[in-house]
């Protein structure tokens, strides 16, 4: 099998593109095929090498290889179309010689008043064939005058096309509905159903995986494919992303780049998951039923798993609708199964919009991959990792006494009474990781009589400085842990258990 991606670079990286892209390169991969990268840069005015470069990265930020494309030569390139402008013009020549093709001098006013006219009449929209019948010298003496035509394909009339879509099923459209297309403009550049037939028939595709809202091309591509005298691929039109409303995925509903849900914190295996999961499903039919938040983990699996599970049989023809909440679900998981220490380098972009600067080394990175913990387990996404860890940076005891509730919690003598016993335990004990934590909130409650949560919320308030946060088990032993890093760590400087435990009792005196 060879299967390819085709995205045009006029822009980001639409989740809806990755998801076809995705599909492609599943089939490819599990089937040990070929998946091929080909950029359609044609649209000269919209195409841009910045947002190829950012449709690269982002396919590679998904784990989505490529065994050919513009970066990597093959037997079949180059793979870019803007450098394949030779072959389009070659088959042109080729559709014109057997009379497929004809010039066309129509001008664009004269088409944009014909359109005019067959719309006010109720008439379709299609060309109205004015050059199709001049004759090949008439055309040569306009050329040689100066003129410069397009070249037009000749759709055969009076008869049906008719293709088996691997999703759909049969399709059947009427030729005579379909004017005879563009296939070279004026300019010299090749229209995209021209080209990508040209390129999907040299390039020796055998699968043609793509969003349904390339459907209405496939029986103009079929056609040309014939003219040429090659052999259509399977085609495979996927049903499009919706918006919780239904209508297609766009910048209304929020988020639709891959850049997007990357710098929102998504991971690109739980981007990849989801998205294999909108229109494909891995469950046997009549077991299918949608898993979501608290749903049904059976559907969370590697790339390479999806991979080897997927088929086109499998791909269902309703429409998907991209729910921002089974994605924050997936994410969950994969943040809790991954390694602390990707998670910790992941986050430093987020702890510099944060506002927490820091350049850490592989000490400092080891004791974010500790402290990750806190967070890995209770955030949605890794832009809720800084807050999840402020507590080791930010520690103020004052800040923390300012808080109207804190105040009010210690009022009651028994607050103040663990304040006062964990301060004196601390003064001499060690470092604490979380065994010699728990031996000093055992002293704590031997020393004061308090217990549960009358001991533990106003530990908690002594030693984070806020009222909630994550598990004081894993909380201390990163502050005690953080309080003894070296300074060439690259971490900023964390406030130990021992010293905030004393500023907060100190504090606590004066308020
Ligand atoms: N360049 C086209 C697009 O981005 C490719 C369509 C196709 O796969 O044939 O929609």
């Amino acid at each position: 099998m060879r299967l390819r991606f085709a995205p045009s670079p006029t822009g980001q990286l639409h989740v809806g593109n990755a998801r076809t892209a995705l599909f492609n390169w599943l089939l490819a991969r599990g089937s040990g095929g070929t998946f091929i990268l080909r950029i359609e840069d044609t649209d000269v005015e919209r195409s841009s090498r910045e947002s190829e470069a950012a449709i690269l990265r982002d396919l590679r930020w998904l784990g989505l290889d490529w065994d050919e494309g513009p970066d990597i030569d093959g037997a079949h390139g180059p793979y870019r179309q803007s450098e394949r402008l030779h072959l389009y013009q070659s088959y042109a020549k080729e559709l014109l010689g057997a009379e497929h093709a004809y010039y066309c001098f129509c001008t664009t006013a004269q088409l944009d008043a014909e359109r005019q006219e067959a719309v006010a009449h109720g008439r379709p929209a299609r060309y109205a064939g004015t050059c199709r019948r001049l004759s090949r010298d008439t055309a040569a003496a306009r050329i040689a005058a100066g003129e410069r035509p397009a070249i037009r394909f000749r759709v055969p009339q009076e008869r049906d096309v008719v293709f088996t879509d691997a999703v759909r099923g049969d399709v059947r459209f009427q030729a005579d509905v379909i004017g005879d297309p563009i296939i070279v403009r004026a300019d010299g550049t090749p229209a995209y159903n021209f080209a990508v037939v040209v390129d999907d028939a040299l390039m020796e595709i055998t699968h043609v995986i793509r969003g349904e809202d390339h459907i209405s091309n496939t029986p103009r591509q079929i056609l040309l494919y014939e003219a040429l005298g090659f052999t259509p691929p399977t085609f495979a039109h996927l049903s499009l992303v919706m918006g919780p409303d239904h209508g297609p995925l766009s910048k209304r509903h929020g988020a639709t780049s891959v850049a997007e849900f990357r710098s929102k914190g998504y991971l690109p295996e739980a981007l990849v998951n989801y998205l294999a999961l909108i229109g494909w499903s891995p469950r046997d039919a009549g077991g299918s039923r949608a898993g979501g938040p608290g749903g049904d983990t059976a559907e969370l699996m590697a790339i390479e798993e999806l991979a080897r599970r997927f088929s086109l049989e499998r791909v269902g023809h309703s429409a998907g609708v991209f729910d921002e909440e089974k994605l924050a679900w997936a994410n969950r998981h994969y943040l809790k199964i991954a390694d602390p220490a990707r998670l910790a380098e992941l986050t430093l972009p987020y702890f510099n919009d944060a506002g927490v600067r820091m350049t850490p080394d592989a000490t400092g990175i080891a004791f974010l991959a500790f402290a990750m913990s806190m967070a890995s387990a209770s955030v949605d996404r890794l832009n809720q990792v800084p807050a999840r860890l402020a507590l080791l940076f930010d520690y103020s005891a004052e800040a923390a006494l300012r808080d109207p509730g804190v105040r009010e919690e210690m009022r009651g003598d028994g607050a103040r009474a663990v304040v006062t016993a964990l301060a004196g335990e601390l003064a001499s004990a060690p470092r604490l990781d979380r065994e010699r934590f728990r031996a000093v909130a055992n002293q704590v409650k031997a020393r004061t009589g308090q217990k549960g949560k009358a001991l533990f919320h106003p530990i908690r308030l002594v030693l984070t400085g806020h009222a909630e946060g994550p598990e004081l088990d894993l909380a201390v032993p990163a502050i005690d842990r953080g309080a003894d890093l070296p300074a060439s760590a690259g971490i900023p400087p964390i406030l130990g258990c021992r010293e905030r435990a004393a500023a907060f009792a100190e504090a606590l005196k004066k308020s």
